[in-house]
């Protein structure tokens, strides 16, 4: 079995256990489809995990620590300046574990539905009067200038948006306005050189919360459910799923005869044979 995948998770880590937690990625995954989301969470089978994106998270680290040497000295960091962001980089005893997406993240327990709502931050700023303001650094190789327009964005900007809330049911006065740092791969360059070169994009975007509470009592009526809800209506997973039994099906009824190519039948006298299932 893969080290990345376990399908069955123990118990005390689904809905209704102790350790059971709703990050803003589940809360994702139940708008994309709430079947999926109520199989990981309430069933205890999450979809595989896609493989980790090193360069991705190399390009965060980065990042962090150039805005971690502002944050040591109080100031702005040249982007801020050049974008006109009258902040720097947050000082605050808690600023390593707000951004601790695995362990930790910045958390807060929803009194209507009980749900301990947690998530990792990239990064926070703060302007003069107090202000916070939610980053979010984000890396991608693309030719032209990067936007936030692309409908598969949306869920990067639901992102900042949980995190803004979680910052305002934490006490914050947290600004609606948050910054996406976004890197961009340069491909035109002549040779690679083995130098990997970016520009970077500060992009502000005013983010909407109004959506969040609604959608935990959503989710709340979904988990204490029996019955497992539909799934999306378009989903490759899905599809894919049921394209993978149909085919076992007419395989194990003999329905289906594989014909092999020439060199699969040397030394073999037949040119059919039934498949290996999966
Ligand atoms: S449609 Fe099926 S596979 Fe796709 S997300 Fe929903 S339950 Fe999962």
């Amino acid at each position: 079995m893969s080290d990345y995948y376990k399908p069955h998770r123990r118990a005390e880590w689904n809905y209704g256990g102790p350790n059971w937690k709703l990050s803003r990625s589940k809360i994702d995954l139940f708008l994309e489809c709430p079947r999926c989301f109520y199989t990981d969470n309430k069933l205890g089978v999450a979809r595989p995990p896609g493989f980790p994106f090193s360069l991705n998270s190399a390009v965060d680290k980065l990042l962090k620590k150039e805005f971690d040497s502002h944050r040591a000295k109080g100031s702005a960091h040249p982007f801020m300046k050049k974008y006109g962001i009258d902040a720097v980089p947050l000082q605050h005893t808690k600023i390593e574990e707000w951004r601790d997406s695995l362990r930790a993240g910045i958390a807060f327990r929803h009194a209507p539905t009980g749900f301990l709502v947690r998530g990792g931050v990239d990064d926070v700023w703060v302007r003069p009067n107090g202000e916070l303001i939610v980053v979010d650094y984000k890396a991608t190789a693309k030719d032209g200038e990067v936007n936030l327009d692309a409908e598969w964005q949306d869920g990067y900007k639901r992102q900042m948006e949980v995190y803004q809330w979680l910052f305002r049911q934490n006490g914050f006065h947290v600004s609606d306005t948050g910054y996406f740092v976004y890197v961009n791969g340069k491909t035109d360059r002549e040779a690679f050189d083995a130098r990997l070169e970016f520009d970077v994009s500060v992009i502000p975007y005013v983010g909407k919360t109004d959506w969040i509470e609604p959608t935990l009592a959503e989710i709340k009526k979904c988990l204490d459910s029996e019955n497992q809800p539909a799934p999306a209506e378009h989903c490759d997973y899905c599809n894919y799923r049921r394209a993978v039994a149909e085919v076992s099906q007419n395989a194990a009824n003999g329905l289906v005869s594989v014909k092999k190519l020439p060199h699969q039948n040397i030394g073999k006298n037949s040119s059919t044979e039934k498949p290996t299932l999966f």
